[in-house]
């Protein structure tokens, strides 16, 4: 890609690229295009990254280092044999070693998982950690799926995925569908295959070297993040202020937790069947428990709770969702990519929501972003809001390779001084490259610059 110095120029080269490349990289093609739109001010400025042609720097960072495709074969629990597809996407290691979650859900193919490594580049980078981008996974869907069942899919999956993954080479954790079971099962084959007893994968229960603090990481993250946020651009602070927040797995549990904890009103929860509104706020021991413990759908919330709504996905076959019509102070994007469209975005607009934070990757679509940004909403995108996951994973990579256990209060304020750290970074970058209170801009050319830097240093 050659001297793009302007959003007409940058379009054109990515229109170019999609013409190369399938239809299934549509989402990568997002996550590309918004980086180098929003990037553009840095290469303007800047000379060095500018021009392409001698560093190519843009072309290295658009292409993963290598995508691995394996078949994973496995028996069910009446003895039929199984296949699905796994993949490794080991997108870029300027930084250090690949890291980066695995996903296991139907929906999975190779242009989310290069969207969702390319990200992880970037995420990585201003984590200010040696930690490189990957990502991976398979289109095994564990819903209602044995135990043993899972267990098998793991180590098959292992079986072909323990070639290309090493402590000092790619360290996976976990994502959707990916939580401390899946990752104990991985971690069991990979250390029958290869007799080592090492920190290969993060996201490990606490008692064979996990690290404490991991599973809330990425939810108490995304809150410390926006309440530094909502301080820097002078706002008020989430007490007492009515927040919504999608999905009910790992990030969102935790996202609700911490808002709780900061005297906020978390209203709301999803599932990919439906949408809980809970005036009260949310019931989060009743909701762990249908979630961690029966892994059953949202609808069974109401039934404890009659006086919450229930609206199911269905309701909406025009596109947009329950949970964004909800008034709130605050929302919190926590389930899925583009789950947060331009009808969501103008819904928030009009109820007044005042500061949008991703706990998800990409949960916005690049419609909804334009809308929120237009209307000065404070919006801080999945990158940078939701690395506190990352971030405690690779205090889990620093204890095993010490061979130590930090305690929770410690790696807290750790987690506490990264989320802020990257806020203060992200919305002094956005300052000095002239767009001031832009988070979306401020987090890509933080993270570009650090990676770009240090791949010119290490040289082609
Ligand atoms: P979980 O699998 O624990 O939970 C995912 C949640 O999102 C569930 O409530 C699920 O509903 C819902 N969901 C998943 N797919 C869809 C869909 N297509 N439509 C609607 N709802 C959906 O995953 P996590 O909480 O770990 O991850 C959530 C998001 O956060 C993802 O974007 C992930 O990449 C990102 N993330 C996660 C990190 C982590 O540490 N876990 C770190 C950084 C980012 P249901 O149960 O019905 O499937």
């Amino acid at each position: 890609m050659k001297n793009v110095t302007n959003a007409a120029e940058a379009k054109r080269e990515i229109a170019k690229l999609k013409n190369h490349n399938c239809a299934e990289d549509d989402v990568f093609f997002q996550a590309m295009e918004e980086v180098l739109l929003s990037i553009l001010p840095l290469l303007n400025s800047d000379k060095i990254y500018d021009k392409n042609e001698k560093n190519a720097i843009i072309q290295r960072l658009i292409t993963p280092d290598r995508v691995i495709k394996f078949k994973v074969t496995w028996l069910d629990d009446n003895n039929v044999a199984q296949v699905n597809r796994g993949y490794r996407v080991q997108f870029n290691n300027a930084l250090g070693p690949y890291k980066g979650g695995l996903r296991f859900h139907p929906s999975v193919n190779e242009g989310i998982l290069k969207f969702l490594g390319f990200e992880q580049i970037l995420k990585n980078a201003l984590t200010g950690l040696p930690i490189g981008g990957a990502k991976g996974g398979s289109d095994f869907d564990p819903k209602g799926k044995s135990d043993f069942e899972i267990m098998k899919f793991c180590a098959s999956f292992m079986r072909e995925l323990h070639k290309y993954i090493g402590p000092r080479m790619d360290v996976p954790a976990g994502d959707i569908g990916v939580g401390g079971r899946e990752i104990g099962y991985l971690f069991g084959e990979y250390k029958k295959i290869t007799s080592t007893f090492e920190g290969v994968l993060t996201g490990k229960p606490f008692f064979f070297g996990g690290s404490l603090l991991r599973p809330e990481a990425t939810g108490y993250g995304v809150i410390y993040f926006t309440r530094k946020m909502l301080e820097l651009e002078g706002k008020e602070s989430l007490r007492d202020k009515v927040c919504t927040v999608s999905g009910s797995g790992n990030v969102a549990l935790h996202a609700i937790e911490k808002l709780q904890h900061l005297g906020a009103i978390p209203v709301s929860c999803t599932d990919s069947k439906g949408t809980i509104y809970d005036a009260r706020g949310v019931d989060l021991v009743l909701l762990k428990e249908l979630k961690l413990t029966h892994r059953v759908s949202l609808e069974e919330y109401a039934k404890t709770h009659p006086e919450s709504t229930y609206t199911p996905v269905s309701k909406y076959p025009e596109g947009g969702h329950a949970v964004w019509e909800i008034p709130c102070y605050a929302a919190f994007p926590c389930a899925t990519q583009n789950e947060l469209t331009a009808i969501d975005a103008e819904k928030l607009v009009k109820n007044g929501c005042m500061a949008v934070a991703e706990g998800a990757n990409m949960p916005s679509t690049t419609e909804a972003v334009a809308i929120m940004l237009k209307k000065n909403i404070c919006l801080a995108p999945g990158k940078a809001a939701n690395a506190g996951g990352v971030a405690v994973s690779g205090f889990e990579m620093s204890q095993n390779a010490a061979m130590q256990k930090w305690s929770f209060e410690e790696l807290d304020e750790k987690l506490k001084a990264t989320m802020e750290d990257i806020c203060e970074t992200v919305s002094s970058t956005a300052k000095e490259y002239g767009a001031s209170g832009n988070y979306v801009v401020g987090a890509n050319i933080a993270g570009f610059k650090r990676v770009a830097d240090a791949m010119m240093a290490e040289g082609v």
